[in-house]
């Protein structure tokens, strides 16, 4: 150095002391920022860990009528994990053991899931709160897992409302690719059956985003100001022309048989008022994610609480139906008001085969309506041979029978209106008989209908043949204020004149208030009401009991169709089971209460007058 010093001059000497300064400076500038500054600025980006959080939207509450709540919300906790924040061996494993759900199906779960490695992956639904507590104190042991406020749906159980209410779940693959809905993601709820699913658009809401700001540890510090939060916007509300007292005598009048089903409807606007399917099952269940064993015991259960029977259980209608034939016979001038066939002697000889009418004694010689208010089978199979298969099966059609109602929820069955057509294409052509007309007119054989179509059907004949579109909504309300309200739609008109009707509903009336009708037990001294027995053989078994009713009959307003599934003769059960219905509708409209002597007014029972 003092060599060095020596060799210099002064001014070379101060130069490099500057130098040495300089460097010295610039050193420790380079240290400081490589060093001590890398440092702390990797601790810094350690700590600020950001992540997008979507902020789910409320889901519409779906009311009756009245604004009595059917489906509602409620709070509970779902448990997700950030996939970038899993610290390997203890994550997965810790919250494993905390959820009681094994490490590969959180994997599963994660990997199927997942819609960035920065944001929460939902991995159990409706966790308890013993479960959020932990997670809370023990934030340490659970790396990258979060827990966040979700809303369930929440079924009034009470209802028996499956049918049309339906469930919410988590979106399928399958169900994803067919959605064109950016904001969906494995992961999604959405509605999977009924209301939720044909109104899954509205009642869903649009989802918000919200950046969050936390520690490397997992503690949260508090919103990122750095972007700004995009809310969500709650789901539509909506109103259904339910009304949940009625349901709910629908749902109590069958819980004492197997099973069966009820539709109530207003004729005049084609509004259903009451829907139920029996047994049914607990939508709640859906809500969270469903155990396997309770899955495969309800799809095993051979009572089949799973089937919508209102929608699309395919039934024999049975005797309920004798109208479209005695109308197309009135239509078609193939009878007259009175004029009669060979009368009935317990059934009718067809060929090397006798046909029987449900009363073995025989009913005699009858006119059109006398027919439809003691049922009379003899007097139909001889009218069905003068229609014809295809003039037959033509007025169901014209009916509403062998298609779809176009009802507001999805999954419907079209049923089945056999003609020749359909015969050639069964049996081959010409190799069945015409005999099967015998079968149709007393809708039996391979007619089938589901209970919503026949309950269309009785609208129309309430409400002068005009028939309505059936529909369950009936006000869509927006979160902007704005609503839409469903407006009543004309399906079309039963193909009966003017005359054709007055006369059906002439038979409507005497099978309650005839001398002989098959339904007079429920002639009452309150209100009037006509209606129509069936009794279907199946090949399940026993006959399905059916019963079709309309009150009050100067100016309707309720239709009730009901099938109690073999239950015997439609007279001795379905008949009574919607007279008890219609009574506690009726009554509530007419501010009375159920009469005390109502088993001496309308619950006689008539020994010898079935069907
Ligand atoms: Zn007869």
């Amino acid at each position: 150095m003092d060599q060095f010093k020596l060799s210099i001059d002064k001014r070379e000497k101060l130069s490099y002391i500057f130098l040495v300064l300089l460097f010295i400076t610039l050193l420790f500038g380079l240290v400081k920022l490589q060093i001590v500054e890398h440092t702390v600025l990797a601790k810094q980006s350690e700590n600020n860990r950001i992540r997008v959080v979507s902020i789910i939207p409320r889901r519409g509450i779906v009311s009756d009528r009245n604004g009595q709540v059917i489906i509602d919300n409620r709070p509970s906790y779902t448990v997700s994990v950030v996939p970038s924040e899993i610290v390997k061996g203890k994550t997965i494993e810790n919250l494993s053991e905390l959820i009681s759900l094994d490490t590969t199906q959180i994997r599963k779960r994660i990997r199927r899931n997942m819609i960035s490695k920065y944001q929460p992956t939902p991995v159990k639904r409706d966790i308890s709160f013993e479960v959020v507590a932990i997670l809370e104190e023990q934030y340490k042991k659970f790396p990258g897992v979060v827990y966040q406020m979700e809303r369930v749906r929440q079924y009034n159980r009470q209802l028996g409302a499956e049918t049309y209410t339906g469930y919410v779940g988590e979106v399928s693959e399958n169900e994803l690719n067919k959605i064109t809905d950016a904001e969906l993601h494995l992961g999604s709820i959405i509605g999977k059956k009924g209301i939720e699913k044909k109104y899954d658009n509205v009642l869903r809401g649009r989802e918000g985003t919200k950046y969050i700001e936390i520690t490397a540890s997992g503690q949260l510090v508090g919103e990122y100001a750095g972007k700004s939060i995009i809310p969500a916007d709650p789901g539509a509300n909506i109103t259904l022309s339910i009304d949940n007292d009625l349901q709910i005598a629908c749902t109590q009048a069958l819980d004492t048989f197997c099973c069966g089903a009820i539709v109530a409807m207003d004729p005049r606007n084609g509004e259903i008022l009451a829907m139920t399917s029996y047994p049914g099952y607990d939508a709640n269940i859906f809500s969270s994610v469903i155990p396997e064993s309770l899955w495969n015991e309800i799809r095993d259960d051979t009572t089949h609480p799973l089937l919508n029977r209102p929608l699309k259980g395919l039934y024999p209608p049975g005797s309920t139906v004798k109208f479209v034939g005695v109308g197309a016979g009135l239509e078609e001038g193939v009878i007259s008001e009175n004029s009669k066939f060979k009368p009935c002697i317990g059934g009718y000889q067809f060929g090397n085969r006798f046909f029987g009418c449900w009363k073995e004694s025989g009913h005699g010689s009858l006119n059109a309506v006398h027919t439809l208010e003691q049922s009379c089978d003899t007097y139909m199979y001889q009218l069905g041979l003068k229609l014809g298969i295809d003039k037959l099966s033509e007025y169901y059609q014209a009916c509403g029978f062998g298609f779809k109602t176009d009802v507001d929820l999805p999954q419907e069955a079209s049923g089945l209106n056999p003609n020749t057509t359909y015969y050639d294409k069964r049996y081959g052509k010409r190799k069945w008989t015409i005999g099967l007309v015998l079968n149709n007119v007393i809708g039996q054989g391979e007619l089938l209908v589901t209970p919503l179509q026949l309950a269309r059907f009785f609208c129309g004949l309430a409400n002068d043949g005009i028939v309505y579109r059936p529909h369950i909504v009936k006000k869509i309300e927006f979160f902007d204020q704005q609503e839409i309200l469903i407006q009543p739609e004309v399906a079309f008109t039963l193909p009966f004149s003017k005359n054709t009707m007055r006369i059906l509903k002439e038979g409507l009336t005497m099978v309650v208030e005839g001398e002989h009708g098959t339904a007079k037990r429920l002639k009452n001294k309150y209100y009037t009401i006509g209606g129509k027995t069936g009794t279907a053989e199946n090949s399940h078994g026993e006959n399905h009991s059916w019963f079709g009713a309309v009150a009050p009959l100067e100016n309707p307003e309720i239709i009730v169709i009901a099938i109690v599934e073999n239950a015997g003769h439609g007279s001795e059960v379905a008949a009574p089971l919607v007279g008890q219905i219609i009574e506690s509708y009726m009554m509530k409209k007419l501010g009375l209460q159920t009469p005390e002597d109502k088993t001496d007014s309308t619950n006689i029972a008539l020994v010898g007058e079935t069907e």
